[in-house]
């Protein structure tokens, strides 16, 4: 499986880190070795001292399919899922700086964590899905999908383009403003609607 994830999607986010608003997706990727799952604790890198959450609604592929055309990709996901985009600010900035892939910084083992999924046909409205994460018990994201930049199908059509998605590969959306940095100890919450799906202790 593969697991896409789209930077700068969220207007107020792309501001905070002083980012362009981009005229098309940014995509990048995280190996399957990235995942964690089943709210297993994640343990702080020793190559990093900056590692910051990115709190993400992730989408689940319900079908194989190449350029995908806008009528039809909506068929393309059946489910979301809460996500954290683990991302070790420092070692991306550095590579960032010099023009090199960031890999190293986003797609490290277990910097994906996701919570099990939702089906799209239980949440009262698919098109504007409110989630949260909680850094502590208090609030420190708050997104609404109303606000993206690229809407999920037009995300389907984009990757499609390049990509040829599988059922069961995942989607990182993009993170809303209030990302910030994680300190061993803390405990990450992250709801949808909500319902509280992903929790995540930092040891
Ligand atoms: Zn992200």
């Amino acid at each position: 499986m593969k697991i896409f994830c789209i930077g700068r999607n969220y207007v107020d986010h792309a501001k905070e880190l002083n980012n362009p608003v981009p005229s098309e997706p940014l995509i990048f990727m995280k190996p399957p070795t990235a995942l964690l799952l089943n709210n297993r604790p994640f343990f702080y890198p020793d190559f990093t001292q900056d590692l910051h959450y990115e709190g993400e609604i992730v989408l689940r592929v319900a079908k194989n399919g190449r350029s995908v055309e806008p009528e039809f990709a909506s068929r393309y996901y059946d489910a979301v899922a809460f996500g954290i985009d683990f991302t070790a600010r420092d070692v991306q900035d550095k590579l960032k700086s010099k023009g090199h892939p960031w890999e190293i910084a986003k797609g490290f083992d277990r910097s994906a964590p996701v919570s099990r999924f939702i089906s799209l046909e239980e949440l009262k409205n698919a098109q504007d899905i409110h989630f949260q994460l909680k850094k502590n018990g208090a609030v420190v994201q708050d997104g609404h999908t109303r606000d993206l930049i690229f809407t999920f199908d037009t995300l389907i059509c984009h990757i499609s383009r390049y990509f040829t998605l599988h059922k069961g590969d995942y989607i990182f959306t993009g993170t809303p403003a209030g990302v910030g940095p994680v300190q061993i100890g803390d405990v990450l919450e992250g709801s949808i609607e909500g319902t509280e799906l992903l929790r995540c202790a930092i040891k």
